[in-house]
């Protein structure tokens, strides 16, 4: 049995052949993650003990039970800002480098209920702080395509994982992009759902109301299976909404005849790669061949979406990250003579830059005298945007955009410009501050023989028929290849 096939192959395979166990699956992917990792530093920590008895256990209770449960004893590789218990949540963070997280998060406790099992938690941007893993105290994860460029962030370490086949699917995060903005620059599907579909206990919180869990694969069907397996209301998150859970991976293969997708033109000038451009346009056109209608919408206030996005993104931030003091938990300086020293020196070593940067401009825009200025007209143009959205989608049933605005850069080229990384979000962080679900999917490769993402965004609660487009447009293109550093 092939690690690398995707979860749907191996449900077929593991009801055909009792030949094919979990364990048989999980060790290849220890055996990959092993041998990739000094390449790619995706991963900072391999469980191998943990992920074999797992492992072992699957086999047995499917043995005992004779049923394989959705996730199929599927190895997973999970961000290190969401708690699996007894491994590390470092968060690529020195400040919590040595955080053993005593329980589960709630996505974590259901995918291990669904088959899944849990081989490591990947590298991410500090407290899931970047666009390029290049914030991580751990070192930048690498791309898979080229190993001299970001592999996107903030989850990179999880994109770079699935892109490389050492695992089907992985977990990440979303706060303004995440997820969907590295899968876009790995070549592999990304994915994040409504705010409030995924429980966020034992995610570590960044912006509380734009964080969600999100899902990679390598295809859209693996994607819906996890978020069926993960999905749903849960009593230790207050924000989990009570929404019914469709059979996500069931639904998919509906026809999308006379499915509406909006486009934003927009959104297609001025900072958009010409390449990204192009195949962009040309999976609108992909649409129109399946049958689906392309009309035109506009969301005048995206323009303003980033400047939104980072007041809202560290106000909450400087908020949330006070907790961080070295007094319960985590880092704590020792040689501190009062206790407002030891906070001091704990949080001034145990931070990175971009995460200070963040926790001041946080704390300027929620200060006396700023906030009006800052947070509040933030929060009044959020609601701006809440409406372009509704009104856009009386007439569409989805918005298609690209992922990126260009295609993987090299390691360093943006790092002594917040602004330019900051505008990589540029299409993906409406999505998070609107609360809507959003994928991408792989569009076609650049003459640099770099993956090229396109983007669609859904209705609150539109999941089902996300996905259905977003499947169907990759049952019509597949992206079948493969990245060199895999091979
Ligand atoms: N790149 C964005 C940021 O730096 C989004 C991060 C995220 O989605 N976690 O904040």
């Amino acid at each position: 049995m092939n690690p690398d096939r995707p979860i749907a192959d191996a449900q077929e395979l593991l009801s055909d052949s009792q030949n094919i166990t979990a364990l048989d699956r999980t060790s290849r992917a220890l055996d990959a993650a092993e041998r990739l990792n000094p390449a790619l530093n995706a991963f900072l920590q391999i469980d191998r003990a943990g992920a074999l008895r797992a492992a072992q256990e699957y086999d047995s209770r499917n043995a005992r039970d004779n049923g394989a449960t959705s996730l199929a004893g599927t190895p997973v590789a999970i961000k290190d800002n969401i708690c699996v218990r007894g491994l590390q949540a470092s968060c690529g963070s020195h400040i919590l480098e040595n955080y053993h997280p005593p329980y589960d998060a709630t996505a974590i406790a259901r995918l291990r209920r669904a088959g899944g099992i849990i081989i490591g938690k990947t590298n991410c941007d500090e407290f899931a702080m970047g666009s390029s893993n290049e914030n991580s105290a751990f070192g930048a994860v690498r791309n898979p395509w080229n190993t001299e460029l970001v592999p996107g962030g903030s989850s990179g370490g999880s994109a770079a994982t699935v892109a490389a086949r050492i695992t089907p699917v992985a977990l990440g995060s979303e706060t303004g992009g995440s997820v969907r903005q590295p899968a876009a620059l790995c070549g592999i599907v990304g994915f994040k759902p409504t705010y409030g579909r995924i429980s966020r206990y034992g995610l570590v919180a960044f912006g509380s109301s734009l964080d969600q869990i999100g899902i990679f694969g390598l295809n859209v069907k693996d994607v819906a299976n996890v978020l069926v397996a993960i999905a749903g209301r849960d009593e230790l998150d207050a924000t989990s909404a009570d929404v019914p859970v469709p059979d996500y991976a069931e639904s998919l293969t509906k026809e999308i005849t006379g499915a509406r997708i909006g486009v934003p033109r927009a959104l297609f000038g001025e900072g958009l790669d010409e390449e990204v451009r192009r195949k962009v346009e040309s999976a609108i056109d992909v649409y129109r061949d399946l049958g689906a209608e392309v009309v035109d919408v506009e969301l005048p206030h995206s323009r303003y979406a980033i400047a939104v996005y980072y007041i809202i993104a560290t106000a909450e931030a400087s908020s949330n990250l006070a907790r961080y003091d070295g007094v319960r938990y985590g880092l704590r300086a020792e040689e501190a003579a009062t206790l407002s020293d030891m906070y001091r020196h704990t949080r001034e070593h145990g931070f990175g830059a971009e995460v200070k940067r963040r926790i001041m401009l946080g704390t300027y825009v929620l200060s006396s005298g700023y906030y009006e200025a800052y947070y509040r007209k933030a929060q009044q143009v959020r609601q701006l945007l809440r409406e372009d959205f509704r009104r856009a989608f009386e007439s569409c049933d989805a918005i298609l955009t690209p992922t990126t605005p260009t295609t993987a850069f090299p390691l360093g080229a943006k790092t002594d410009d917040p602004l330019a990384m900051y505008l990589n979000d540029i299409y993906t962080c409406t999505a998070n501050l609107v609360g809507i679900p959003g994928i991408s999917v792989p569009c076609g490769l650049s003459s640099e023989n770099l993956p090229i993402g396109m983007q669609l965004v859904g209705k609150h609660w539109g999941e089902e028929t996300l996905l259905q487009l977003a499947h169907a447009y990759t049952e019509a293109q597949p992206f079948t290849e493969l990245p060199p550093v895999s091979t």
